[in-house]
């Protein structure tokens, strides 16, 4: 599945933005786009997903990065977004490319047919030899509806263009063992299996708003869909990709995993935000995952979130561990009702004709060890089938 010559890079915003000036690193953007052009010659298919809008931004409007709130950042990357495309289109005709930019929100990776939308569009900017610029639209998300770091949007990228390698770009060399700052941390040459390193990974960087953290789980979805991350530092004076790829300056690999299923069942599993959960029978988690059948309105003992048709939900056994994931056939409201009312039939009970399965079973992934399962979400936002 995965295209050999299929390479995304994500380039944090310490690297494009000068910290106390907050304008951009000229001299980086123009390594960094020699770089593209090196591997573009060598027959790579490059993509770019960006930080960088937010802080170059703020100088516009007049705020500093630390005390900025929700409403200046918005501000700020409707500001900062055309300085960065142009820093990056004027250096980019230098090396004699084009480039495109390709604003993203939350919906657009996470709906299957905005997701399919989305990667059209990149697959034609790609036949056309032009290197895309991936970010979040991030004058317009909200906290609840927001990425949030732009880690994990380029693993989607890289999932969406089936990407042989992902590379973050980022200011320190790499994963360490513990923290970088602790004296007698090693840098982690190589990772098979990110779920065994979550530990380690807390702090989030100063201008940017991913951390370790984000990167795990960003090199976790990659792993998934078959590609492999090499997390490196930015700041050097050795090439920035090349020495990377060719693995001559000192980085993190995170090996890729088998290939998927197929693309579906990496992006199904592969979430960036939960819509909803059900709790589900244990025995009845058991009958799924051996494959046999789909969720029935008597297995759910309680339902979480406001998710529509359509939408992706997390199965937990009654133990609460992370089983499955599968798309909904109801919304959630729809959910309680069938789950509250068994002896009714569905037609009786929402006005249409439908079977009663919550989730079939061929729109059900089992997890695996190598999937990062997600927390149950808080006591308070669950409801109970049996209504205590
Ligand atoms: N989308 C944000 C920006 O362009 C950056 C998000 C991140 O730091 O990962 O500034």
């Amino acid at each position: 599945m995965s295209d050999s010559k299929r390479i995304v890079v994500k380039i944090g915003s310490s690297l494009l933005a000068n910290t106390e000036q907050l304008t951009p690193r000229w001299a980086f953007i123009q390594r960094l786009l020699e770089d593209v052009q090196a591997l573009r010659a060598q027959g790579y298919e490059v993509l770019l997903c960006s930080s960088g809008a937010v802080a170059l931004g703020l100088k516009t409007i007049g705020e500093r990065p630390e005390t900025a709130g929700l409403r200046d950042k918005q501000a700020a990357a409707a500001c900062g977004m055309p300085l960065l495309l142009n820093a990056y289109k004027q250096v980019a005709h230098e090396f004699g490319f084009d480039i495109a930019q390709v604003l993203v929100t939350l919906r657009d990776l996470e709906d299957r047919r905005r997701f399919l939308n989305t990667k059209n569009t990149v697959h034609r900017l790609l036949q056309a030899g032009i290197v895309p610029i991936v970010n979040e639209n991030d004058s317009i998300t909200t906290e609840e509806i927001r990425v949030g770091d732009n880690d994990r949007l380029a693993a989607k990228v890289a999932q969406m263009v089936q990407a042989e390698t992902l590379v973050i770009l980022t200011s320190v060399d790499g994963l360490y063992d513990r923290n970088p700052e602790e004296e007698g941390a090693q840098l982690v040459e190589t990772v098979g299996d990110v779920t065994e390193y979550l530990e380690v990974t807390e702090g989030v960087s100063s201008l940017g708003s991913g951390g370790m953290l984000t990167k795990m789980q960003a090199a976790n979805m990659a792993q998934n869909a078959g590609c492999t991350t090499l997390i490196g530092n930015g700041e050097t004076d050795d090439s920035l990709l090349l020495s990377l790829l060719d693995g001559t300056r000192a980085h993190t690999r995170c090996v890729a995993h088998t290939l998927p299923a197929s693309a579906w069942t990496a992006w199904l599993t592969d979430r960036l935000q939960m819509a909803g959960s059900l709790v589900v029978a244990t025995d009845a988690v058991e009958a799924l995952c051996r494959r046999e059948r789909g969720i029935r309105r008597e297995d759910i003992q309680s339902v979480q979130g406001t998710f529509v048709k359509g939408d992706v939900i997390h199965i937990y056994d009654e133990d609460g561990a992370e089983r499955a994931r599968g798309l909904s056939n109801f919304t959630a409201e729809e959910t309680l009702i069938l789950a509250r009312n068994k002896d009714i039939p569905a037609k009786q009970l929402l006005g249409y004709q439908t079977s009663a399965t919550l989730v079939s079973r061929d729109n059900l992934v089992v997890l695996e060890d190598r999937h990062i399962p997600w927390d149950t979400p808080p006591e308070d936002l669950i409801e109970q089938v049996d209504g205590a």
